[in-house]
């Protein structure tokens, strides 16, 4: 299958591998490579030090720029930390999230161009705009809807919950805040209406790709357009492949298990999100344990070791939505 238009849900690191292996696959054939369109998690987003600062739009900046950390996993290549170290020095900020001085440039562009007035989908057009990125990138939502967390000892912003307790602090539920009264970011329903496939990532199904399906009219967009949806499991073996994202599932009572996430997601026809499901190799059993769920599902190396083998992943990903 050869799609012209694909739009991509994704949240930071894993969305970012991801959309690097949907972009080289694209260029295996350059006069043919389609238009990718992400749409991004925003429910990261947080004001620090007065500063706007997006952590997955940036992980997905950084990473299709090259110019991220591919040591550390997060942030920019050739760091320092030079400006954190004068904030902590102050008492401003969050001592244990600290950000680089390269990345503080970011931050500190965005939010004056935010200060200015542009909508934050305007803004993340004009920073990205510096690097050919070779896809749209657009954030799910201009408006700032944070995820919170649920604990026993009160409700933290995810990013607090996620760095500085490790998710270790139980989590009893997760809160869009500001959810109510949100709008898709302009171009956001229209590139899935639009879209001939629409891929899920393997991102966290949670706080990275709930968090986008909570976003009012995106879901409506994905059961109204006519492109099959397909996704690829975060979770290989039983376990995530990285991070804590485990923590996350268990709070709203999901199984760390390929097929479980298929089933929390749900089959388009049953009014859930997904015309397919891909699962990795080790997770074969998942294709006969979902047959009858109306998700077709099938097993491919799903380890993002390099943009070559995610570039198959995507391919896989492409066959599946055109069976
Ligand atoms: P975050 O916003 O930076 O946490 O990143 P995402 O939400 O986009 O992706 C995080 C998820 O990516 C984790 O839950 C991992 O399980 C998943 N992930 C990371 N590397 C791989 C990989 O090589 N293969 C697969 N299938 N999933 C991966
Ligand atoms: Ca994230």
């Amino acid at each position: 299958m050869d799609p012209d238009r694909i739009v991509v849900l994704a949240g930071g690191v894993g969305g970012a591998k991801f959309v690097r292996g949907l972009r080289a696959l694209g260029r295996r054939t350059p006069d043919r490579s389609p238009d990718v369109t992400v749409v991004a998690n925003t429910g990261d987003d947080l004001w620090l030090a007065g500063l706007r600062v997006t952590p997955d739009l940036d992980s997905l900046m950084y990473a299709l720029a090259g110019v991220n950390d591919e040591q550390r996993g997060w942030g920019r290549a050739g760091e320092s930390e030079r400006v954190s170290a004068e904030l902590t020095a102050y008492g401003v900020g969050w001592p244990w999230f600290t950000l680089g001085d390269l990345d503080l440039g970011t931050h500190i562009a965005r939010s004056a161009m935010l200060r200015e007035g542009l909508p934050l989908s305007a803004v993340v057009e004009r920073l990205s705009a510096r690097w050919p990125l070779g896809v749209r990138l657009l954030p799910a939502t201009d408006d700032e809807v944070e995820t919170h967390v649920v604990t026993a000892e009160g409700e933290l912003h995810f990013e607090e919950w996620w760095v500085r307790t490790r998710a270790a602090l139980p989590a009893l539920a997760f809160r869009q805040q500001g959810v109510e009264t949100a709008t898709a970011a302009p171009g956001v329903r229209e590139a899935i209406l639009a879209a001939d496939v629409v891929l899920v990532a393997p991102s966290n199904p949670v706080v990275s790709i709930g968090t986008v399906l909570g976003i009012p009219g995106v879901r409506e967009a994905l059961a109204a357009t006519s492109a099959p949806v397909v996704g690829l499991s975060p979770v290989i073996g039983g376990a995530v492949v990285r991070g804590m994202a485990d923590a996350c599932l268990t709070a709203i009572g999901v199984e760390t298990d390929a097929a479980a996430i298929a089933r929390h997601y749900g089959a388009r026809a049953d009014g859930g999100l997904l015309d397919g499901w891909l699962v990795d190799e080790t997770d074969a059993a998942a294709v006969e344990a979902l047959a009858g769920s109306g998700i077709r599902t099938a097993a491919v190396p799903l380890w993002m070791t390099d943009d070559d083998a995610t570039a198959d992943m995507a391919a896989a990903a492409l066959r599946l939505a055109a069976r």
